[in-house]
């Protein structure tokens, strides 16, 4: 697959999300735009609308900060935090000392069920990561986050280990490659996922596959000609 001119200096942090769901879809939505709103995508829009208020509050000797925007220039790495929260902190804290103690931490809001996906970590530690950075902290300072899945109404603890971290940082390698080539990535093979996925009358992935599948005749060379 060839590569195009194009290069992509910033990767949107929900878009690593899409590129860990599925490299083809990642190249749908980042590179070509395209996106599908159906029932499930309109409620995710919806629950999102109302965690997507601005503001910091103090709650159970929390300082917590809504909607924080972010932009990594050396990861290349830009988007939103829903919710950062900081321990044992009240609003007028230093902020960046907090950070520095580990009592600093992400939250990330999903529509769906608890640890139905792992793109989720890929998100949150993409957002740990840029976090770092902006906040100048050493790595490895941010130690875990949360994704919050509303559908659950439960919290999903997420170590931001050395495992998750390399996998996050290959992910956005590999995402600003894909970006620049100049036809999508071949579809994946988990229906699962490809069920769930709002793409999918757009990419048709078992057609897709099926006709870049060789017939026998081809594989040994003996197709007939055009
Ligand atoms: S339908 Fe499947 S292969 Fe196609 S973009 Fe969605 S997850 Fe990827």
């Amino acid at each position: 697959m060839q590569d195009t001119n194009v290069s992509f200096e910033y990767i949107p942090i929900s878009q690593l999300n899409a590129y860990a769901y599925c490299p083809r879809r990642f190249y749908y939505e980042f590179a070509l735009g395209e996106m599908i709103v159906n029932e499930h995508v309109l409620e995710g829009q919806q629950l999102h609308e109302r965690v997507d208020t601005t503001g910091s509050r103090a709650r159970d000797e929390k300082l917590q900060m809504r909607r924080l925007y972010v932009c990594a220039p050396r990861l290349g790495l830009v988007g939103y935090c829903d919710l950062l929260e900081i321990e044992n902190a009240a609003i007028g804290d230093d902020l960046f000392a907090a950070a520095r103690d580990g009592k600093l931490y992400p939250v990330e809001y999903k529509k769906g069920k608890i640890g139905k996906w792992v793109s989720d970590h890929t998100q949150l530690c993409a957002q740990a990561l840029a976090l770092e950075e902006v906040l100048q902290l050493e790595a490895g300072s941010i130690r875990h986050g949360y994704v919050f899945y509303i559908s659950s109404a439960r919290r999903d603890e997420v170590a931001i280990d050395e495992t998750l971290r390399a996998a996050t940082l290959n992910a956005l390698a590999e995402a600003r490659r894909v970006a620049a080539m100049n036809i999508p990535p071949p579809p994946i093979t988990n229906w699962r996922k490809c069920r769930d996925c709002s793409l999918e009358p757009l990419c048709l992935p078992r057609e897709t596959i099926t006709l870049q599948t060789p017939t026998r005749g081809e594989q040994h060379g003996n197709s007939l000609p055009d």
